[in-house]
């Protein structure tokens, strides 16, 4: 890369060059899908280091320097740092994973990790969730290599393993043991959100995630009197841990309207001419599909998912045991936590199995603006809103390092596409023309990052 072909283009795409990273976006979506990159959970995998080392390599023939890091053998992620123009603004991180949820062959109408286009879709594991992101981000670096464009400011990009089960292999083992390749940044993006969400007035919602509720995994222990099960008992662990799980699956959690929330519904309710009540699942329906970005982010829940106890029918057990999935609202952890104990009472306790905390981003700071000018760059009619996850992605691990986490995956569907379905689903697809979107603005947005912004906040550090 030299100043004088930094230059040449402003960092605006030709048209060849557009032809380039459009075609470079589908070939490597379609040939990371080829890569059965599998994670049945419990360290058990297949494919990723093939994967992290077919994507170093890609990244390594246009000149960068990538490094593949090994948490367990074959458990390898790749992570790459860009230079930008300004060394000293703070840096944003790109991450995507590299591994899939198993499918079941059976159950598809083509073979899983097939990879064919047919169409203008690229099929298979993995085309939404999330090899889709990774191509974006591997056309993108490529195009720049050739180009002599430097991003604004450094970019991180990395490809981690073991989204899909704990990513505990991944970006876990990233953050806790090469911290170091992420020093400077201040902001990532990530998996979920950026995508297109048809409203009921027939414009387009693009929400952007700007935070995940916690998920406290916890299992519960019931105590009481071993005795013969033809004894009246009084103090039985069985009986005292099934009415504790009834009152927890029945607590009703306040309805908790946090930031990201409340400017989704006020934005849509502007947007629509609706006035919704967040609590009542009718009136959410006002919002059409966007209702799935509300419904499970008003409240935190808990939901009994294990139990066990005892060995014998005529033998009353000391100790019955249940596991429990708790996920919380950001800022709702202290009320969560009082309100599980209360409801335990004396003769049940608790411990974690895991436990991560939520996390929450800003949505008004200038990297959320950014991305949403990007997006209206591409699609000048997009509404762009912030969203909280419901569930968890690796921004969990990420912003443990202090960094502030958004799910920005852009993506462009047709009315009617409904990717909920096939994610972790069958016959995963996705759109040639939703990647070609996608990769649109990813490229422009990390390449102009937020401008003066992001040097102004520099200062201020
Ligand atoms: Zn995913």
């Amino acid at each position: 890369m030299n100043d004088t072909s930094l230059h040449q283009d402003g960092g605006v795409l030709s048209s060849a060059e557009d032809t380039a990273l459009i075609s470079e976006v589908a070939d490597f979506c379609a040939r990371l899908i080829r890569f059965d990159t599998s994670n049945y959970g419990g360290g058990d995998s297949r494919g990723e280091r093939e994967a992290a080392e077919w994507t170093a390599g890609l990244l390594a023939e246009s000149g960068y320097e990538p490094v593949v890091l090994e948490a367990a053998p074959g458990r390898a992620s790749t992570v790459v740092r860009i230079p930008g123009e300004d060394r000293e603004a703070p840096a944003l991180l790109v991450h995507g994973h590299l591994d899939v949820v198993p499918a079941e062959p059976a159950d598809w109408s083509f073979a899983p990790f097939c990879g064919e286009t047919r169409d203008g879709v690229i099929l298979g594991r993995g085309a939404l969730d999330m090899k889709d992101m990774d191509a974006m981000m591997l056309a993108t670096a490529r195009s720049w290599a050739r180009r002599g464009v430097r991003p604004a400011r450094d970019i991180v990009m990395a490809f981690v393993a073991d989204e899909e089960d704990t990513g505990e292999l991944g970006a876990g083992f990233l953050v806790d043991r090469h911290a170091d390749l992420f020093e400077g940044v201040t902001t990532a993006i990530g998996e979920s959100g950026g995508y297109s969400v048809h409203l009921p007035d027939a414009s387009r919602l693009y929400p952007i995630a700007v935070g995940e509720r916690g998920s406290a995994w916890m299992d519960l222990t019931a105590r009481g009197a071993a005795g013969h099960g033809s004894r009246p008992g009084s103090d039985n662990a069985v009986a005292t841990l099934a009415a504790t799980l009834t009152a927890l699956a029945e607590h009703r959690w306040p309805v908790r309207i946090v930031p990201g929330v409340a400017a989704l519904l006020e934005g849509l309710s502007a947007r629509l001419g609706v006035t919704v009540d967040p609590a009542d699942p009718a009136s959410l329906a006002q919002l059409g599909e966007a209702a799935k970005l509300v419904e499970a982010t008003v409240a935190s829940t808990l939901n009994p998912t294990m139990m066990k106890a005892g060995y014998k029918h005529n033998v009353i057990p000391s100790e019955a045991t249940a596991g429990v999935d708790g996920r919380i609202l950001p800022g709702a952890e202290e009320d969560f936590f009082a309100t599980v104990d209360a409801l335990l009472g004396e003769k049940v306790s608790r411990s974690f199995h895991s436990f991560a905390a939520p996390v929450f981003a800003d949505h008004t700071s200038a990297e959320f603006a950014a991305m949403a000018a990007a997006l209206r760059r591409a699609d000048p009619e997009a509404l762009v809103l912030p969203f909280i996850m419901s569930g968890g992605t690796d921004a969990k691990a990420f912003a443990r390092l202090g960094i502030q986490c958004y799910g920005f995956g852009p993506g462009l569907t047709p009315p009617g596409f409904d990717a909920w379905r096939y994610v972790h689903g069958v016959d995963e697809q996705v759109l040639v023309s939703s990647l070609e979107f996608g990769v649109r603005v990813l490229e422009d947005f990390l390449r102009t990052g937020t401008g003066s912004a992001a040097r102004s906040r520099d200062a201020e550090r």
